[in-house]
C-alpha cells in the first residue's frame, strides 16, 4: 500500500453530488482524486451518445430554489445564466384546459394572484387550496405524522382539476413517486423550497445546453485546474481500515455513489454495516424519456407543457430553450403500464398521445430514441429512513440525493450531499490543524468559504 498523501480526499463516484463535494473541496485548497466507474461523468445526469445522436439521458428540470447548485455551478466556472433558460412557473395542460401560472410578484403574492387567476379549475378548487397553502404556512410546512401525499391531499380536501393538474402531477416530477405512495411530508418540503422566501424560487429552469455542459464538463475543469485528478472507468471494489481505496490510502474519502452500489462498498465494516442494511432496503422508481424528432420547422405551443396521457406526463420543445430544434422529449416518471411496452411501440404512443394534447396533426417523426433509467430515483416513501453524511467508520462520509435528508431525489439534493460532506471535512481538517490554515497559505475556513485557494500537490 502507498503512504498517504497528507490531506488528499478520494471521492468515489462522479455523479453530480462527488462532483459538487470535490468542487468545493478544491475550491478550499484541497487535493481530491475522483473515481468513476463509467467513461464519463455526471451518474444520472448526463448527455448520452445514443447511434450518433447526443442526448441527455434524461429530461431534467431544476427550479430556482435550487441554491446549492446553482452556487456551486457558477464556483466550478458553469454561468447559470447561459446555461439555463428562467421561466416563471406555468403549468399547462392544453388538453385539460388547465394553466397556472405564477406571476412576477412578491411572494407569496404571486401565489395568490396565480391561483385566482388559474383556467379550467372551479373557484371553490382555487379556495380550497389557498386555504390549504395557509395552513401548510401556518403549520410551517410540518406534518405531525408523514403519510401517504394521496391521504394528505384528501384530508385537505384537495380534489377535481386542481388536484388531477397541479398537486398530483407537481409530486410525480418531484418524487417521481405516485402521489399514492409518496411521501407527504417531503412533498411538504418541497412545496415549502417552492413557495416560501423569494418569488424566484417557484421558477423553472431549463437547460440550454446537454447536462454535462450545465455542470460535469466545468466541474471536470476545475478540479483539474485545482491540482486534483479524475480517474474514469475505475470502479471501486473496496473500501479498507485504514482508510483506503482498492488498497490505496487517503486520509479521508467520501462515497457519493447511489444507494445500491454505496451498500456494496459499506457492507463489509461493521461500523457502517446497518446503513448498508438500510440502503438495501430502499425501493427505486424509473424514469422514461422519449425522444421524437419532428422537422426543424416544428414548434410547440410552450417549452414545456403537461400530456394528456394516459402514458406520457411531460413535453418538452427541445429547441425552445436552445437545443435541437424539432426535437420533443415526453418523460414518463415512476411505475406504470409504460414499463412492459417495447421501444416502437412505446415511442408511437407518444406520438398519438402529443397529437391528441395538441389537437393538430403532426408530422411523422424522423427518428425517435427512448433511454429507460430503471433505477432513475429512490422510491420517496413516507418515513423513509435517511443516512447521515458522516459515518462511523474514521474518515468515511456519505454524499448522494438520498444522503440529503428531507429532498426528494434530485440534483439539489445531491449537490447539497456533496457540499455537506466537504463542508463536515474542512471543519475537521480545521480542528485538526487548530487555525484557518492548511499547507502554510491562506485556504479553507471553518464554514469551507474560501479566502483564496490553496493547492496542495496531487499525489
Ligand atoms: C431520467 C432522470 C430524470 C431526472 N429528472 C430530474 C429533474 O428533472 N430534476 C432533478 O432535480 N433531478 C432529476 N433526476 C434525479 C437526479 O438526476 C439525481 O437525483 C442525481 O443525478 C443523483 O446524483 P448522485 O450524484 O447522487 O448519484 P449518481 O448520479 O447516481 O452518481 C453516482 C456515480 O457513482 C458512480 N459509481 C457507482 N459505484 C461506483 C464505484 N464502486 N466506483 C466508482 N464509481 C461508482 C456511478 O457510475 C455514478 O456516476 C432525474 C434522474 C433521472 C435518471
Amino acid at each position: 500500500m502507498n503512504a498517504p498523501v497528507p490531506g488528499r480526499v478520494a471521492i468515489v463516484g462522479g455523479g453530480w453530488a462527488g462532483l459538487a463535494c470535490a468542487v468545493e473541496l478544491s475550491a478550499a485548497g484541497v487535493s481530491v482524486c475522483l473515481f468513476e466507474a463509467a467513461r464519463q461523468l455526471g451518474g444520472r445526469a448526463r448527455r448520452v451518445e445514443i447511434d450518433g445522436q447526443a442526448l441527455d439521458n434524461g429530461q431534467h428540470i431544476l427550479i430556482g430554489a435550487y441554491h446549492e447548485t446553482l452556487r456551486v455551478m457558477r464556483l466550478a466556472g458553469a454561468d447559470p445564466g447561459r446555461l439555463l433558460l428562467r421561466l416563471p412557473l406555468e403549468l399547462t395542460f392544453p388538453r385539460g384546459g388547465f394553466s397556472i401560472r405564477l406571476p412576477r410578484l412578491p411572494a407569496p403574492l404571486h401565489l395568490a394572484a396565480g391561483l385566482l387567476a388559474a383556467s379550467g379549475c372551479s373557484l371553490g378548487e382555487k379556495l380550497a387550496a389557498a386555504r390549504f397553502c395557509h395552513a401548510l404556512r401556518s403549520g410551517g410546512y410540518l406534518l405531525a405524522n408523514d403519510v401517504s401525499v394521496a391521504e394528505w391531499l384528501d384530508r385537505h380536501r384537495q380534489r377535481g382539476n386542481l388536484r388531477r393538474f397541479l398537486w398530483d402531477p407537481l409530486c410525480l416530477a418531484a418524487l417521481n413517486t405516485a402521489p399514492e405512495n409518496a411521501s407527504a411530508q417531503i412533498f411538504a418540503g418541497v412545496l415549502r423550497e417552492v413557495l416560501s422566501g423569494a418569488r424566484e424560487n417557484s421558477d423553472l429552469l431549463l437547460p440550454r445546453a446537454d447536462l454535462s455542459r450545465v455542470f460535469p464538463d466545468a466541474a471536470a475543469r476545475f478540479i483539474a485546474a485545482h491540482g486534483g485528478e479524475i480517474r474514469l472507468s475505475r470502479r471501486v471494489a473496496r473500501i479498507e481500515r485504514p482508510l483506503a481505496i482498492d488498497g490505496e490510502h487517503f486520509r479521508r474519502a467520501v462515497i457519493a455513489a447511489a444507494p445500491r452500489h454505496a451498500a456494496k462498498l459499506l457492507q463489509k465494516h461493521p461500523e457502517t454495516h446497518e446503513i448498508a442494511a438500510l440502503l438495501d432496503t430502499y425501493r427505486f422508481e424509473p424514469i422514461g424519456t422519449v425522444y421524437l424528432a419532428y422537422p426543424r420547422a416544428l414548434r410547440l405551443p410552450s417549452p414545456m407543457f403537461g400530456m394528456h396521457g394516459p402514458l406520457g406526463q411531460w413535453a418538452f420543445d427541445r429547441g425552445r430553450p436552445g437545443g435541437a430544434r424539432g426535437l420533443v422529449g415526453c418523460v414518463l416518471s415512476a411505475r406504470g403500464g409504460w414499463e412492459e411496452r417495447d421501444n416502437d411501440a412505446l415511442a408511437a404512443a407518444l406520438h398519438e398521445e402529443l397529437q391528441e394534447t395538441l389537437g393538430r396533426a403532426l408530422p411523422g417523426p424522423l427518428w425517435r430514441r427512448v433511454i429507460r433509467e430503471r433505477r432513475a430515483t429512490f422510491s420517496c416513501r413516507p418515513g423513509l429512513p435517511r443516512p447521515a453524511s458522516a459515518t462511523a467508520l474514521p474518515g468515511l462520509w456519505l454524499a448522494g440525493d438520498y444522503a440529503c435528508a428531507g429532498y426528494p431525489a434530485t440534483l439539489e439534493g445531491a449537490v447539497r450531499s456533496g457540499c455537506q460532506a466537504a463542508r463536515e471535512i474542512l471543519d475537521q481538517e480545521a480542528d485538526r490543524i487548530g487555525s484557518n490554515h492548511c499547507c502554510g497559505k491562506p485556504g479553507y475556513d471553518r464554514n469551507g468559504r474560501v479566502p483564496q485557494p490553496c493547492i496542495s500537490s496531487p499525489g
